[in-house]
């Protein structure tokens, strides 16, 4: 099992772990984190006792100076390998770790050519992601807000397209132009509104299937706001549904509010994760629940820590994770109950809104 340990983006854990002078990444949300740069391409040194160097490309000189005013930063003049390697050499490091889990293997080949014999890259293995785990108070206020920004939007479009004869697509479309109307800069992955059958479908993608009387419909969404991701999951159904799928609805939600309450500083993943699976493994529907408990969120829509049984991170406050059981059963349906919550001091407190007991139901009159 990979256990995942909490460490504060201490650039001096790094040093001192990997026996270096400087850290090298190029992984834009841990640019962003670190320094407050939001461009699309960048490179960060972090130096041991020494000024931190932003490294980007003409295209950002001006937002680098903006958005990262504190840090000492240049434009590139060779390439971005070659920059950093001039870099180096010039201010005699010589031994330099390296982001293993952002390089690709053909970055590596082109840090080792520009670096030649003189610059000693040692692998950091370690996930930047790790150090982001633990959201400070104004990163928990920004994802209130885009929550809230989600919310509206979701129960505005519920409320005029939820109706027989509109298309998955449509579906979805509505909500994400509701979504950026209210200030979404972009969405935080693919929306996924499925009906029927296709709700057994984890990640579905919309298609022109349209909505019937007695079916469920699935809707994962998310959203960017200030770049940070929101990411819920709403399962309604069109009238009435079949006692199959009411069911699992039921199992489902008390698989969600059984973790949900469990949540507390001290728990690890593991233990959260098997809360959930217990109540779905005793209903008879374990191997219909095929997917981790649920994930950290934050720049990213993936991040640590992960809710699985495989990965064990210890909850600290200040985590914000997502907890989305699901029953999928091919050919008729699927349910999925997906909420953000906050670890705080002395439990959680659950970010997106609160939902009424049971499956929520809509008129399966059509409109005409
Ligand atoms: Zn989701
Ligand atoms: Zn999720």
């Amino acid at each position: 099992m990979d256990v995942i340990k909490l460490n504060p983006f201490d650039s001096d854990y790094i040093f001192d772990t990997a026996q270096v002078e400087a850290f090298w990444t190029n992984n834009l949300p841990a640019i962003r984190h670190q320094v407050g740069f939001t461009g699309s391409a960048g490179h960060l040194l972090l130096r041991s006792g020494a000024t931190t160097h932003l490294f980007v490309d003409g295209r950002y000189t001006l937002q680098a100076a903006s958005e990262a005013p504190d840090v000492e930063r240049s434009t590139i003049t060779m390439g971005f390998f070659e920059d950093v390697a001039a870099y180096l050499q010039e201010h005699a490091i010589k031994r330099v770790a390296f982001d293993a889990n952002s390089f690709t293997y053909r970055e590596w080949q082109k840090a080792n050519e520009a670096c030649g014999d003189d610059i000693e890259l040692v692998p950091f293995t370690e996930n930047l992601m790790a150090m982001r785990m633990v959201k400070s108070e104004e990163e928990i206020a920004i994802m209130k807000e885009a929550i809230e920004i989600a919310d509206v939007s979701l129960q505005e479009t519920l409320r005029i397209f939820m109706r027989p004869n509109v298309t998955e697509k449509e579906f979805a479309w509505a909500l994400e132009k509701a979504m950026r109307d209210r200030g979404a800069e972009k969405l935080s992955f693919d929306t996924i509104v499925a009906g029927g059958e296709n709700a057994a479908i984890i990640h579905a993608t919309p298609t022109d299937r349209i909505f019937n009387d007695g079916e469920v419909v699935l809707i994962d969404y998310g959203m960017v706001y200030k770049g940070y991701c929101t990411d819920r999951t709403d399962t309604v159904v069109l009238g009435t549904p079949s006692d199959e799928m009411d069911k699992i609805y039921n199992i489902v939600e008390e698989a969600h509010d059984a973790a949900i309450a469990a949540i507390k500083p001290g728990m690890t993943t593991p233990q959260l994760d098997a809360i959930a699976r217990k109540v779905i493994d005793d209903a008879g529907y374990g191997e219909y629940f095929s997917h981790s408990l649920g994930h950290g969120v934050g720049l990213e829509i993936h991040e640590y820590p992960v809710l699985s049984p495989r990965a064990e991170t210890v909850l600290e406050p200040g985590m914000i994770v997502t907890v989305e059981p699901g029953i999928y059963l091919e050919g008729k349906g699927g349910v999925r109950i997906e909420d953000m919550v906050l670890v705080t001091e002395d439990g959680f407190e659950q970010l997106t809104p609160l939902r009424e007991k049971g499956i929520r139901s809509f008129s399966s009159i059509s409109r005409t």
